[in-house]
């Protein structure tokens, strides 16, 4: 599933790509992703401009104008199993591939989703008020994204720190992997109810949250134009997992087992030597 480093790193790639330039047109192979794709969607980009593509949680935003001064928003979302491909508009489409966006330079992002559970919108006016967006968390890179945030969030909180920080409305875009990786680097086991966990180790998770996913976005970079268009993970960053699905295998630090539990039908690694409750 794409993650936040993924995401960013498909922004980045698209960027130099895709800003600035002209749509020719749009193609909506198949409009039952998991909301509908706006029937008006080809006619809205048509001849718009892209002003500028930014990320919010999971969400990738497109601005786009047109020359007639109306403005709107294309928001993507990549799903459980959704990736972009860069092609030229001589690529055959194939069987999962729902949604193209083609610019007039040749350029066509192209949506290949199996699972369909993407989602390819349209927003007039301000998108960080649309109703899928508007109640996102802050954003783990942003100021307001801290330990005393994560303090004050956790206060009231039974449920177990693991399941709490990957709560969208508790910060944006923390899923599995980062979260078992981030609480292994901040020595929290992920069990512990959320509401025990004091002010320096808020601190320390907030701090080591940021920093799982930089370097996830980092390893990222480095492979970028692979990225754009090829299956895995966000570059070379599944090599410097130190729990995530390591069963059995000595903790990189204490040399311990590493565990392996289930927490909200997901998989949840970590070490019981070094990771205290
Ligand atoms: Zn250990």
């Amino acid at each position: 599933m794409p993650e936040l480093p993924e995401v960013e790193t498909t922004r980045r790639g698209l960027v130099p790509l895709l800003l600035n330039q002209r749509i020719a047109g749009a193609l909506v192979r198949n409009h039952a992703m998991r909301l509908p794709v706006p029937r008006a969607l080809p006619q809205l980009l048509a001849g718009a401009t892209i002003r500028g593509i930014s990320r919010r949680g999971k969400y990738l935003l497109f601005d786009c104008a047109q020359a007639g001064g109306q403005t709107g928003t294309l928001i993507l979302h990549l799903g459980m199993s959704g990736r972009l491909w860069v092609v030229d508009q001589a690529t055959p489409a194939e069987k999962h591939d729902h949604f193209d966006l083609a610019l007039e330079n040749g350029t066509v992002v192209r949506l290949r989703d199996p699972r369909r559970f993407g989602l390819v919108l349209w927003h007039k006016g301000d998108p960080l008020r649309h109703k899928l967006l508007v109640a996102i968390g802050p954003e783990p890179f942003s100021s307001e994204f801290d330990g005393d945030w994560l303090y004050r969030i956790t206060r009231h909180r039974a449920a177990a720190i693991k399941l709490v920080i990957m709560d969208s409305h508790v910060v944006a875009g923390v899923g599995n992997i980062y979260a078992n990786e981030a609480l292994f680097r901040s020595g929290i086991n992920p069990l512990s109810q959320a509401r025990r966990i004091g002010n320096a180790r808020c601190a320390l998770l907030a701090q080591h949250i940021r920093e799982t996913l930089d370097d996830a976005i980092v390893a990222g970079g480095s492979s970028l134009r692979d990225y754009v268009g090829s299956d895995g993970m966000a570059g070379n960053f599944q090599s410097q997992f130190s729990v995530y699905g390591r069963e059995g295998e000595p903790c990189p630090r204490c040399g311990a087992r590493i565990h392996h539990v289930q927490q909200g039908q997901r998989a949840t690694y970590y070490c019981p030597g070094c990771q205290k409750r």
